[in-house]
C-alpha cells in the first residue's frame, strides 16, 4: 500500500500535551501492523501562531493541507489570549467547511475502569454512536438584525435543510447502523415545535428508511431524547441528528460515558475527496495545561478512528483493545487524575503504546 500522509496539528493548551501520546501510539500501531504512515507537523491553527502572524493560519493553508490523507488535530483556543470566535472560526471551522467534513461522528461507550456519572451503569450499558450533520441546518449564517437600538429591535437566523445535506448525513448513519449488531437507528426531531424544517427532516428519514428494511428506526423529540440519554442510555445504537441537536447530543453522550478526557471524534468527508479530521472531544483545557495530567485517551481513540478511516481496521481495533486493557487495569500509578489515579499524560500514553 502507498504511504499515507497525516498532517499533525497539535494546536493549543493540552493539545500540545496529548498529541505526543497520540503519535506515540500511532507509531506503535504502524510498527506492529507494518503500516506506511508519515506524519508532518504544522504549527498553525494555534494562538501562538495568531500572536506572531495576526491570523490563525497562513494564506496558503488549503493547498498545504489538501494532499494529506488525514488531519490529526489536538485542540484550539486560549480564550484569555484570543477570543474563541476568532480562534475557532479561523481554524477548525474552516477545515470542516473547506474539506466538506459533513459528518461529525462520536462514539459513546462506557469503558471498564471509567465511572459513569449515571448511577448503576456498567460497561456494556452505554455503547452508541452519535452522527451529527456538520454543515447546514440551524448553523447557517443567513439572517441578521433589524431596528437596532430601538425597542422594535430583533434578530433572525434561518435554518437551512437541503435534501442533499440531509440525505448524505442519513445515508452515512443508516450505513453505519447496518454494520452494527443491533441494527437500530434513532432520529432526533422537534417537529411538534419547529413546524417546517423538522417535519422535512422526518420525511427524509422515512424515505431513507425504505432503502434499509432491516434497520429498526425510531424518532424522538430532542427534549425527551436528552432525558432518555440519561435515564436509558442502553436503548441507543446509532443516533442521527441535525447540526444543533447533534451538537448537544454529542456532548451529552460522551459525558454520560464518563470523563470528557477519553471521548473521541471524527469530522468526516466519507467519500475521501478531502482529508477528514480526527480530534478529541475536549478542548484546550487551559485550567490544567502545563501540569502533564491531561488524559491522552481521547487523542489516542481519535487516532484509532483515523486508522480505521485510512483502511486499517485491524490496527484501529488493536489500539482500542490496548487502551481498554490499560484502563481496565486501573493502575493508579499509570492512570491520570481524572480517572482517579496519580499518573501523568505520559505514563498513560506509554502504558498504552507498550501494551500495543
Ligand atoms: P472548548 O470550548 O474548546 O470545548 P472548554 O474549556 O469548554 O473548551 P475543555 O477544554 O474540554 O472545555 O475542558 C472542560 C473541563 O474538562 C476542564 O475542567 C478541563 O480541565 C477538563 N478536561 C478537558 N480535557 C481533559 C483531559 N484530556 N483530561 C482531563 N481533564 C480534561
Ligand atoms: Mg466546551
Amino acid at each position: 500500500m502507498a504511504r499515507q500522509r497525516i498532517a499533525v496539528i497539535a494546536g493549543d493548551g493540552i493539545g500540545q500535551e496529548v498529541m505526543p501520546e497520540g503519535l506515540r501510539v500511532m507509531k506503535a500501531a504502524a510498527d506492529r501492523f507494518n503500516l506506511s504512515l508519515s506524519f508532518e507537523h504544522f504549527d498553525f491553527a494555534s494562538c501562538d501562531y495568531y500572536e506572531q502572524h495576526g491570523r490563525m493560519m497562513p494564506e496558503d493553508w488549503k493547498s498545504r493541507l489538501e494532499g494529506f490523507d488525514a488531519l490529526y488535530f489536538g485542540a484550539v483556543g486560549m480564550p484569555e489570549r484570543v477570543p474563541d470566535h476568532v480562534s475557532l472560526w479561523g481554524s477548525l471551522l474552516q477545515f470542516r467547511r473547506h474539506f466538506d467534513q459533513y459528518i461529525n461522528l462520536r462514539p459513546c461507550r462506557l469503558l471498564q475502569g471509567v465511572t459513569s456519572p449515571l448511577a448503576n451503569r456498567a460497561p456494556g450499558d452505554i455503547d452508541f454512536m452519535v452522527v451529527r450533520e456538520n454543515t447546514e441546518g440551524e448553523y447557517s449564517s443567513i439572517g441578521g438584525r433589524m431596528y437596532e437600538g430601538t425597542d422594535r429591535e430583533l434578530a433572525i437566523q434561518e435554518t437551512v435543510m437541503s435534501r442533499h445535506g440531509i440525505d448524505r448525513a442519513l445515508r452515512f448513519a443508516f450505513e453505519l447502523a447496518s454494520t452494527r449488531p443491533k441494527r437500530s437507528l434513532t432520529s432526533a426531531t422537534k417537529s411538534n415545535g419547529i413546524s417546517i424544517t423538522m417535519p422535512y427532516w422526518d420525511e427524509r428519514v422515512n424515505a431513507m428508511a425504505t432503502h434499509y428494511p432491516d434497520i429498526t428506526v425510531d424518532s424522538f423529540h430532542i427534549d425527551i431524547l436528552t432525558a432518555r440519554f440519561v435515564m436509558h442510555p442502553d436503548m441507543f445504537d446509532v443516533v442521527v441528528a441535525s447540526n444543533l441537536f447533534g451538537d448537544i447530543l454529542s456532548d451529552l453522550g460522551p459525558a454520560c460515558a464518563g470523563t470528557i478526557g477519553i471521548a473521541p471524534s471524527a469530522n468526516l468527508n466519507p467519500e475521501r475527496r478531502f482529508p477528514s479530521l480526527f480530534e478529541p472531544v475536549h478542548g484546550s483545557a487551559p485550567d490544567i495545561f502545563g501540569q502533564n495530567i491531561a488524559n491522552p485517551v481521547g487523542q489516542i481513540w481519535s487516532g484509532a478512528m483515523m486508522l480505521d478511516h485510512l483502511g486499517h481496521a485491524e490496527a484501529a481495533d488493536a489500539v482500542v483493545k490496548a487502551f481498554e486493557a490499560v484502563l481496565a487495569q486501573a493502575d493508579s500509578a499509570v492512570i491520570t487524575p481524572d480517572l482517579g489515579g496519580q499518573g501523568t499524560t505520559e505514563t498513560l500514553g506509554r502504558a498504552i503504546a507498550d501494551r500495543l
